[in-house]
């Protein structure tokens, strides 16, 4: 050999230059597998995200249905209570008519103030008197309006 140093050096460089590229390729991988590693973590996230955003869209949706339903109830209930209400205050209307037409029935002679009313004045028609009074009396004892006739109530 002529020059066995120089080989020897050359060796080195291209052993050198072998490491370098070695380590250049190794970086350039282990970035490549980093991109990679951190795209596949940004995708599952993403997909949890979606997949927790719809269930909980789901959930809200199932909440709000709740609250609908409940509404309608509510309103159905409402309207059910308003409706015996007016049932009731209707029967109450007519218990209370119905009380005073046999108050009315009951009541007694406007002239002696004693008998029984049967007698109906004419043109007014007020159930007024007795049969006994009734001749006695010019004017209906309950509104004062002259008498032109008299009536035999049946009761
Ligand atoms: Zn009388
Ligand atoms: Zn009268």
């Amino acid at each position: 050999m002529d020059n066995p140093g120089g080989s020897e050096i050359l060796t080195t460089l291209l052993q050198n230059q072998t490491m370098e590229l070695d380590l250049f390729i190794n970086s350039q991988q282990s970035e490549r597998l980093r991109t990679a590693l951190e795209e596949q973590s940004r995708r599952q996230t993403a997909l949890l995200l979606r997949t927790h955003q719809s269930r909980i869209q789901f959930l809200i949706a199932q909440k709000d249905e709740e609250v609908a339903a409940a509404a309608r109830r509510g309103a159905e209930l409402r309207e059910c209570l308003d409706r015996t209400e007016m049932e009731k205050e209707r029967w109450r209307r007519v218990a209370q008519e119905n009380e005073a037409r046999i108050g009315r029935l009951r009541m007694s002679c406007g002239g002696c103030n004693r008998r029984r009313c049967c007698v109906v004045m004419v043109p007014c028609r007020h159930l007024c008197s007795c049969r006994e009074c009734e001749p006695q009396l010019e004017s209906c004892p309950v509104c004062k309006t002259v008498k032109k006739a008299a009536i035999d109530a049946f009761l």
